[in-house]
């Protein structure tokens, strides 16, 4: 039997209509693939189950025709074997009669991300290019460090928002990733880091150490296991909160229990202020918060992060201030790419501790080099700028470390995320700037 939601006409998956993103920042029409109920259709009109809630397996296999009580226990089955074993057929689900293992074939498959691409820096980092099944490209990468693992994960191909520092915001194209292209990341870097356990009492044995070294690491049972991906940070590609929906239930995926069972405490989703979806983050992801400030008056962040002009940094505070969640023990890291001359005087490090202060932020600065990129309009701040801009915050009682920059050689730090097939002449930057700006009105 045919499900309703599994078209085998193959025309809708060219379909183009546009997508609103939610704000006004929005001046690019946006292809959106026929994608129903979250099930981007495949031409061989089979169901991808990657990223689907159980429930919703449930009632998918009840539609093919099993009884409710059989779909139920099925549902929970293929759950199990997708997100815990990180098993791609069914044929492997060795629990389920092998007679319905063919049966679950012909209906439904469990998906991945395409890779385009693998790259491997000389310092470890990995960096994917990743493609959708309607052809849209968009970037992962893996951040190996002595004690912890970190995927960082993009949320949409492209990015509304053209933070003028930024390399995503000048591609022309976007679209919000569904929930199995979210979750799907974490399953291929899974894939590719060896990392799914084998079998019942297949636990591997503890074989790194992990210290505490700061209050993110205080449920640490995940590690115990010896995997490498210990921690997600959703700074990829896009704006997470301009995603909300799919982004909150792919994390949900990613930290249930019964799945890939990662701790909220080790998952981090960054934004540029999106004021109006901070409360449900909290709320309903209840993940760490990472806040893109990067400047301390509104001239310059409305230069450099135009959505300033819409959500305005003493809002943006009280924002964080009321996050729920928050706490000196689960603090909000505050990101400030280092810019020369633009955001970086001594003046600017005294005002961004007397902002942290007023609003009584349990707060960390993350102080970001400018990672540079052919035609951008801007400079990374010397070392000896930012050392002393470190300081600064320091001596204002708020630790303000200097991030290592990571991957340069394969274009994988943050803002690179772009792919070469996206990239444009400088003429054409400015142009699309320009465009964009004056859709800010
Ligand atoms: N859209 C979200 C998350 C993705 S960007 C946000 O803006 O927070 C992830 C981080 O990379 C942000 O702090 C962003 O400001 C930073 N970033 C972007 N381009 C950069 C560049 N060229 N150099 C250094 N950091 C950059
Ligand atoms: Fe978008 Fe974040 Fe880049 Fe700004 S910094 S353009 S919000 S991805």
């Amino acid at each position: 039997m045919e499900h309703p939601n599994s078209p085998t006409d193959g025309a809708t998956l060219t379909s183009i209509t546009p997508m609103a993103i939610p704000g006004h920042i929005d001046p690019m029409p946006v292809p959106r693939p026929g994608i129903v109920d979250g099930v981007t259709p495949r031409e061989d009109g089979k169901v991808d189950v990657l990223g689907l809630p159980k429930a919703r397996i449930a009632a998918l296999l009840a539609d093919a025709g099993l009884d409710a009580k059989a779909a139920k226990l099925r549902a929970k089955q293929v759950y199990h074997w997708l997100y815990h074993r990180g098993v791609t057929e069914f044929e492997a689900m060795t629990d389920i009669a092998k007679t319905m293992r063919p049966w679950l074939a012909e209906r439904f498959v469990i998906g991945r991300p395409e890779i385009v691409e693998a790259q491997h820096s000389s310092d470890g980092t990995r960096k994917w290019l990743l493609r959708t099944t309607d052809g849209h490209d968009f970037e992962m990468v893996f951040i190996p460090d002595a004690d912890r693992g970190t995927l960082c994960v993009s949320s949409q191909v492209g990015c509304t928002l053209n933070c003028r520092f930024c390399h995503t915001g000048t591609m022309r194209l976007v679209r919000n990733l569904t929930v199995g292209e979210i979750v799907g990341q974490v399953m291929l870097a899974r894939d590719a880091l060896g990392e799914w356990p084998k079998g019942a009492g297949d636990i591997r044995p503890a074989t790194i150490v992990f210290e505490n070294d700061d209050d993110d690491d205080d449920e640490g049972s995940y590690t115990s296991d010896g995997r490498l991906l210990t921690n997600i940070v959703m700074m990829g590609m896009g704006e997470p909160l301009y995603n909300f929906e799919n982004v909150r239930d792919a994390l949900k995926l990613v930290m249930d229990g019964d799945g890939l069972a990662l701790s909220k405490r080790r998952i981090t989703l960054s934004t540029s202020g999106v004021i109006p979806q901070m409360e449900r983050c909290g709320q309903e992801i209840g993940v760490n918060l990472a806040v893109s400030l990067h400047a301390v008056t509104k001239d310059v962040r409305d230069e450099i992060v135009p959505v300033n002009k819409k959500y305005g940094i003493e809002d943006l505070l009280q924002a964080c201030a009321d996050y729920p969640g928050a706490s000196n023990a689960r603090r909000i890291t505050f990101e400030y790419v280092m810019l020369k001359d633009k955001n970086d005087s001594d003046d600017d490090a005294r005002e961004l501790v007397r902002l942290l202060k007023k609003y009584k932020l349990p707060a960390k600065v993350n102080l970001i080099p400018f990672n540079p990129w052919p035609g951008a309009p801007y400079e990374c701040s010397t070392p000896d700028r930012i050392r002393a801009f470190s300081n600064l915050v320091f001596d204002g009682g708020i630790s303000a470390p200097v991030r290592t920059p990571r991957g340069r050689d394969i274009d994988a730090a943050c803002g690179q995320l772009k792919t070469s097939a996206e990239k444009k002449s400088r003429a054409e930057i400015d142009r699309l700037l320009a465009e964009k700006e004056a859709a800010l009105g």
